[in-house]
């Protein structure tokens, strides 16, 4: 009996995967496999494990892991989320378009802008909150779609329902990276997503002290051939740190929580401050987005944006965090300020990112699991003056 049908509760499951399924030592905390190679019993045999690119015991326990959290039947992880999309990316040949999310992580951008564009994979950016703009963005050529819901860094909500049918139409392949809200609160399947991606260095890490991405394919055929793609370039997750992400998974949906709560407190309170010209978070009322996140996720998740009345105001509050730590990368327990425009999205052309909304005035805040009053207090003092 698998942990799914023992524990249909997502949080249970999170707690229990890999408990007891060493069978010789009966191990709650499932063990890490260093062993690049395993003995053979006779030729034509195997214990199942070969060569560890191929396949390590530990690894294959968290990628189970994965699709059966979201739902898929083949997970996949890699060193780094850039290395799930890279190795998702070497699915598609030269003369592949790709349609993708405009407000998107830079290194997706400068990925496909400087890499796959050399090898002949176009991709057009477009406005995801937009269904009607994406249909028009749609050429013969096209062959897949990549969402990012919300948005990063305006926090913007896609309609993964009518993105999925307008995808189903179309014969697109439809990619949902998942990063800001993880399965726990968000499952793309449903929406009729192909593949979801994962910076798990984000939310599924959560503690700012690991790197690791990963891929989960709703399909068994398309999951045997993002496999073959994973085990014929080799950007695997090594086994110590696939057993700090399972580790990891099982506060998943507790820190979420308080991630929520947090955001939404802080994201009040700097909706009333003299020196804040915008706030962008889902679980605002006044977000455009919010309805359709209410619908279609479970939470709105940790991440949000806020505009300061000037780049020297925005300079002047990340000088002055003390709890808050400015720094990049987003998703852990500890609370962390970027400024997109010279971090993250640095690599999107000046003009594009002004055009997007993404200046220096715009701060970008990954709240913590601290306590929320304390968050607020350090904004305040960072905001004085
Ligand atoms: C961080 C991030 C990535 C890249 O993942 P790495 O683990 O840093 O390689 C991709 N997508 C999103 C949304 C991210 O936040």
């Amino acid at each position: 009996m698998n942990v799914h049908e023992q524990y249909p509760s997502l949080d249970s499951r999170l707690v229990q995967y890999g408990v007891g399924r060493d069978a010789a030592t009966g191990a709650i905390s499932f063990p890490i496999y260093p062993s690049a190679t395993y003995r053979h019993p006779e030729v034509g045999e195997s214990t199942g494990f070969d060569y560890t690119r191929s396949g390590n015991p530990t690894r294959q326990v968290l990628e189970e892991a994965l699709a059966d959290l979201e739902g898929g039947a083949r997970g996949l992880v890699f060193a780094s989320g850039m290395a799930a999309l890279t190795t998702l990316f070497l699915h598609f040949s030269s003369g592949d378009h790709l349609v993708v999310s405009q407000d998107l992580y830079g290194g997706t951008y400068r990925v496909l802008d400087q890499v796959f564009g050399k090898l002949g994979v176009t991709a057009s950016y477009v406005d995801t909150t937009d269904a009607a703009a994406v249909a028009t963005s749609i050429r013969p050529a096209t062959r897949a779609l990549l969402v990012e819901t919300p948005g990063n860094p305006l926090l913007g909500v896609a309609d993964l329902r009518a993105l999925g049918d307008l995808c189903r139409r179309h014969e697109l392949l439809f990619i949902v990276d998942n990063t800001f809200l993880t399965p726990v609160l968000q499952r793309p399947m449903e929406f009729g997503a192909d593949v979801v991606v994962y910076s798990a260095t984000k939310y599924f890490g959560g503690h700012n002290d690991l790197c690791a991405g990963a891929l989960v394919a709703r399909s068994a055929e398309l999951g045997e051939r993002l496999y073959f793609l994973q085990n014929s370039t080799g950007a695997i997750l090594p086994p110590q740190d696939c057993w700090l992400l399972l580790r990891s998974l099982k506060t998943l949906a507790l820190r979420l929580e308080r991630h929520g709560r947090n955001a939404l407190e802080v994201a009040r309170w700097l909706q009333h401050h003299p020196r804040v010209s915008a706030v962008y978070y889902p679980g605002l009322p006044e977000h455009p987005g919010h309805d359709l996140a209410r619908n279609q996720a479970h939470g709105f998740g940790g991440m949000l944006s806020f505009r300061v009345d000037s780049p020297t105001m925005a300079r002047q509050v990340l000088k002055r965090l003390n709890l808050i730590s400015f720094a990049e990368s987003l998703g852990g327990v500890e609370s962390l300020m970027t400024l997109p425009a010279v971090q993250t999205h640095a690599d999107i052309p000046e003009a594009e990112r002004l055009r997007l909304g993404i200046c220096e005035s715009l701060l970008r805040l990954s709240v913590g699991i601290e306590n929320a009053q304390d968050i607020i207090a350090d904004l305040a003092q960072a905001l004085a003056g």
